[in-house]
């Protein structure tokens, strides 16, 4: 067997719609793409979507629809993909990391409050003004991680009683839920991403979803070149980009949410094996569940226990790769990552639960159409090469060193 990370779910619905487009004259900014904005803002629960040709460009242009720029910071998670930290370093912001909750693995809304009241004040012009760097405080951009949705009703009150704006990074989380209401409607702006390992593809795209006419208008008008509404081609009102999502592409969105909610509920069956299967493993914390929210199943990662998790993990994973299972480590922090460094200058933020995270996790193959026997032998692979565990006699040294000194 060789069982891959992640594979998309693609039928004779997609390759009927995309052939479809082929045979029709218009390949971009067509019907299709109208029909799956549509589609998506009706499914999530806003008033508009926008379809764009990345999550990070969504982002990207969410940033740039707020207002974010070169003097201003914005409260997020190290423990997220890189792109949710990028799109504020392309406008010169900055991002105020804060730590997450172990248990969820999301931006911990405590520490949210701890940042704002401890570290923040409000200047002579009521702006809200980060006493350490002077920057001033302008959104929090919380990312839904592994589809598990944030707390939302905590954060909602957070951005109201401090007056920031609120963009959700839902990359990870469609059709997940909090409190009955799917992720992406909450915020100022939410962002999606179609990417083949996620949810739902499109090969690459994205989509903006928010109920504000002005965001929307905003962000349809820069994904193409800044042209005005108004449809004069060569008129271009503010700075732009080419972020538009093709037909092709938009009609594969079209097939693939027609069928979302069997795209869900087989990941979601993948998932209630796996945790079957290895509920039995003393040495493993499975994916957490919350009764007031939903997850939408992105990754099955585990956690593991003990003084020196990444050890016993690195070891599994090569026990797994021997047998042709392909893992990852979900995440390397971004306050990490080599480029970050030269990005953010000052002190490295002390964030031990996000460091702690980071040695534990590890994400097993998944994707909706895992067969049972493949589940089954990733499971076994995994328990012989936890017994086959080498002996970890000497400290966990570099563990408590990053700690100690809040690498
Ligand atoms: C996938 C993802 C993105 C970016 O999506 P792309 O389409 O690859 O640009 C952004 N944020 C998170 C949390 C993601 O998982």
């Amino acid at each position: 067997m060789n069982i891959s990370l992640s594979a998309p779910d693609i039928g004779e619905r997609e390759m009927d719609y995309v052939m479809q487009v082929l045979r029709s004259n218009q390949l971009s900014m067509g019907p299709w793409l109208e029909q799956f904005e549509k589609r998506f803002a009706a499914y999530i629960g806003t008033r508009y979507a926008i379809g764009v040709n990345s999550g990070t460009s969504a982002l990207h242009l969410c940033v740039r629809a707020l207002g974010i720029g070169a003097e201003d910071e914005v409260v997020t998670t190290s423990f997220s993909f890189v792109a949710s930290v990028n799109c504020l370093l392309y406008e010169g912001a900055l991002p105020a990391l804060v730590d997450i909750d172990p248990k969820s693995l999301n931006l911990d809304p405590s520490a949210v409050r701890d940042f704002l009241r401890m570290q923040c004040s409000r200047s002579a012009d009521g702006r809200l003004v980060d006493q350490k760097t002077n920057r001033v405080v302008k959104a929090i951009l919380p990312v839904h991680v592994f589809g598990l949705p944030c707390a939302m009703d905590e954060l909602m009150d957070i951005a109201r009683e401090y007056q920031l704006q609120l963009l959700e990074d839902s990359c990870e989380a469609i059709g997940a839920e909090f409190g009955g209401r799917r992720a992406g409607s909450f915020g100022d702006a939410g962002v999606f991403a179609f990417y083949p390992n996620k949810q739902m593809t499109t090969g690459e795209g994205g989509m903006i979803t928010t109920n504000d006419p002005r965001i929307a208008e905003l962000c349809r008008s820069m994904r193409n070149q800044g042209r005005d509404t108004d449809g004069a081609w060569l008129r271009h009102v503010r700075l732009g980009y080419n972020y538009r999502l093709s037909e092709l592409q938009a009609a594969l969105g079209v097939a693939q949410l027609e069928r979302i909610d069997s795209l869900l509920s087989s990941r979601a069956d993948v998932a209630r094996r796996y945790s079957e299967m290895l509920s039995r493993q003393p040495q493993l914390v499975l994916p957490e569940s919350d009764p007031g929210s939903k997850r939408s199943w992105f990754v099955y990662v585990v956690k593991f226990l003990g003084d020196s998790p990444s050890a016993v993990r690195d070891h599994v994973r090569a026990c797994l790769r021997e047998k042709n299972i392909a893992t990852q480590v979900y995440f390397t922090p971004i306050h990490h990552q080599p480029f970050f460094r030269q990005c953010c200058p000052g002190p490295v933020p002390s964030l031990p639960n996000t460091d702690l995270a980071a040695d534990q996790c590890l994400a097993l193959p998944f994707h909706g159409r895992l067969r049972k026997s493949e589940i089954e032998y990733v499971c076994e692979s995994l328990t012989a090469a936890m017994e086959a565990q080498p002996r970890v006699d000497s400290k966990p040294v570099r563990v408590l060193e990053t700690r100690a000194v809040g690498i």
